[in-house]
């Protein structure tokens, strides 16, 4: 009788295993599937959609800015995605269309319902006269570096949860709450990065790839030059050369860079004193920047260490 009843008590647990089990199968194939360009969106995206959707980053936020080296595996993830959240402004062209073209996933593809454009309504910076992608000029539509400044993101999460929704009506007001909330969040991190950042107004600053202007406008920092020759076109010995002086002229406190190689910053660094920081133009980039709040925490508080 006994072992019976022990044999009984096994099988409730078991079968309260298999049932736990199963409940979070169903969560997980319920759930919305996203595919996002760059870690900082996915988690903006994570912040709006929380537990109604599963999200995955293409890159990790270490890769160049343009050039994400694929890997075979970013074929399913995005044949599979239900959306696409991307920084838009052709920041993705060097790599994405080739992919999406082989995914074969038509309801990600731009112009349809799960395309989600961030850079839609972005007050777009450096708006390109020509168009000279011919000389491969990364940026022909104008700088897409728009997620350096976290007041323009707002836009970016709002086209994200205005996504969402479009794509899944019957979770607006779900994603619109969770929205508010980030929103809130946010704010209060831009009212404390505003405070902090008053030591870098004036600043002068080089960088490598130009991707500072929008944190720079929002900030006050003055960008005096870049060691690349355009968006994209490594630099010339004698624009190092006219760089290096440039900065020794004008007195330029620091030089920034991200995942390009060091050698190009740490020789400018000897030969002027400049001061030489690696920072990544996406969360992810660094194990203590996995938000994107923690991100531009980390970024506001390297650049204010550097200039006091
Ligand atoms: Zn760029």
């Amino acid at each position: 009788m006994k072992k019976f009843l022990l044999n009984k008590k096994l099988a409730m647990v078991v079968l309260l295993f298999v049932l736990a089990w199963l409940r979070s199968e169903a969560l997980f194939a319920q759930q919305i599937r996203v595919v996002a360009t760059w870690p900082a969106l996915a988690d903006l995206t994570k912040q709006i959609g929380k537990e109604l959707v599963s999200v995955d980053s293409l890159a990790t936020g270490v890769e160049d800015a343009h050039g994400v080296p694929m890997k075979p595996s970013f074929v399913p993830r995005l044949n599979r995605a239900d959306v696409l959240v991307l920084i838009g402004l052709d920041d993705e062209m060097s790599w994405l269309p080739g992919l999406q073209e082989v995914a074969s996933n038509p309801k990600i593809l731009p112009g349809q319902k799960g395309y989600i454009d961030c850079s839609v309504g972005v007050p777009v910076a450096e708006a390109a006269k020509v168009l000279d992608r011919a000389e491969g000029d990364l940026h022909p539509k104008g700088n897409p570096h728009y997620l350096l400044d976290p007041v323009y993101t707002k836009i970016a999460a709002q086209n994200i949860a205005a996504g969402l929704a479009r794509n899944f009506p019957q979770h607006q007001a779900i994603f619109d709450k969770n929205l508010k909330a980030y929103l809130t969040e946010l704010d209060s991190w831009i009212a404390r990065w505003d405070k902090a950042a008053a030591a870098l107004k004036g600043v002068k600053f080089v960088e490598y790839h130009q991707e500072w202007v929008y944190f720079a406008n929002r900030y006050g920092l003055k960008r005096i030059g870049a060691v690349e020759l355009k968006p994209g076109i490594e630099p010339t010995p004698n624009h190092i050369v006219s760089l290096v002086q440039q900065i020794k002229q004008e007195k330029a406190q620091m030089l920034l860079y991200g995942p390009q190689n060091p050698r190009i910053p740490q020789q400018i660094g000897n030969e002027t004193g400049i001061k030489v920081l690696r920072l990544y133009s996406s969360s992810g980039g660094r194990p203590e920047t996995d938000t994107y709040i923690k991100w531009i925490d980390y970024t506001v508080r390297t650049l204010v260490q550097a200039v006091n």
